[in-house]
């Protein structure tokens, strides 16, 4: 359906877990209260909003969190997802840790592409930036992904212009396209500085003869992309502050505790879990959530305000959001 300033909202972005199992210090760097397991939408709840959401014009899913795969059977909501009439395709972005274990079933599910999550491949500053030592692991990972014909995207905070450099470098024979993320001042966000993307974008293209933009044919996602000579994917680069793409917004987010947002940086949105877990019979809940969901729908502002930090009204971590 269309918001008040007519953007098609057709992609819901679901937040199954606030856990994780890495402490990247932009997002959670330390162990936080975690919501409890009853407060948290089930399995059945997800599918039955994601049902509701597609009677509305969702089409696309993507699963988040927290860390996805730290929920026990994620692999059984996306193939529950997976059923849902009118929904096309459903995602799931991972830091990667538990890919090597997951693959497989993920894969039986029909997942439609998975994005994994690296910001540096040096195995110090990961440890520094993630508080673990997974990176072989997340790598590992990659590799495996590689091996199925599932799309694999790399997505990178932009943090570090050397990290940046060898991220490139890493992907140049690998079928996947690497993008670049702008640092959001949401959460633990706030007490971070990445490089913006007017100086990433220049840094990295002026490092590549016949490096040029591909803006054919990708339709209305938040990334920008380039290609690079002799490489198989495409480096893409989504900047929310250098480059807002409000203006064609499609996204709502389920967060974990089941409440609907109309925009990453405002809190505005719906309760849907007060509506699931109100007793009604099937039907009539149908119909409150179908209304809950027009209402954050309707209520999509025309822009963020990431550049205006003090009206930002989201207080929760991206974990808890969905990022
Ligand atoms: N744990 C999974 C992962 O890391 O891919 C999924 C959840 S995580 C919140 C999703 C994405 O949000 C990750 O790529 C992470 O780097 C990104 N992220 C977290 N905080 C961010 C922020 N303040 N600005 C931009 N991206 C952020
Ligand atoms: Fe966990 Fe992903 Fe947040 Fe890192 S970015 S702490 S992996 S949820």
């Amino acid at each position: 359906m269309l918001d008040g300033y007519g953007r098609e909202a057709d992609y819901l972005r679901i937040s199954v877990t606030d856990k994780c199992n890495l402490r990247c210090r932009y997002c959670m760097p330390v162990d936080i209260e975690t919501v409890p397991m009853s407060e948290i939408l089930t399995f059945e709840e997800v599918a039955e909003t994601v049902r509701a959401a597609a009677s509305l014009g969702i089409k696309k899913v993507r699963i988040t969190g927290g860390e996805p795969l730290v929920r026990r059977n994620v692999n059984g909501l996306i193939k529950m997802l997976k059923a849902v009439e009118g929904i096309e395709q459903v995602t799931l972005t991972t830091n990667g840790v538990l890919l090597p274990e997951y693959i497989d079933k993920l894969k039986e599910a029909g997942i439609d592409g998975i994005n994994i999550s690296l910001d540096t491949l040096d195995k110090e500053k990961y440890k520094e930036l993630t508080g673990s030592d997974e990176l072989d692991r997340v790598l590992g990972g990659i590799k495996t992904a590689l091996k199925t014909d599932i799309p694999i995207k790399l997505n990178a905070v932009s943090l570090d212009l050397e990290d940046a450099f060898s991220l490139v470098e890493f992907v140049k024979d690998k079928a996947l396209d690497l993008r670049f993320i702008e640092l959001m001042p949401i959460g633990y966000g706030r007490d971070h500085r990445g490089i913006p993307h007017s100086i990433l974008i220049t840094s990295i293209m002026d490092r590549y003869d016949g490096a040029e933009s591909d803006d054919t044919g990708y339709g209305n996602g938040p990334a920008v992309y380039y290609r690079i000579p002799g490489y198989k994917g495409r480096i893409g680069f989504i900047s929310a502050l250098s480059r807002p793409f409000c203006d064609n917004c499609n996204r709502i987010r389920l967060t974990t505790k089941g409440y609907l947002k109309s925009c990453l940086c405002y809190d505005t949105g719906v309760d849907l879990k007060g509506i699931l877990r109100n007793g009604l019979p099937e039907d009539a809940r149908k119909e409150k959530l179908c209304s809950g969901i027009k209402e954050a729908i309707l209520c999509k502002p025309k822009s963020h305000c990431f550049i205006s930090e003090d009206n930002i009204s989201e207080k929760d971590p991206m974990s808890r959001i969905g990022g």
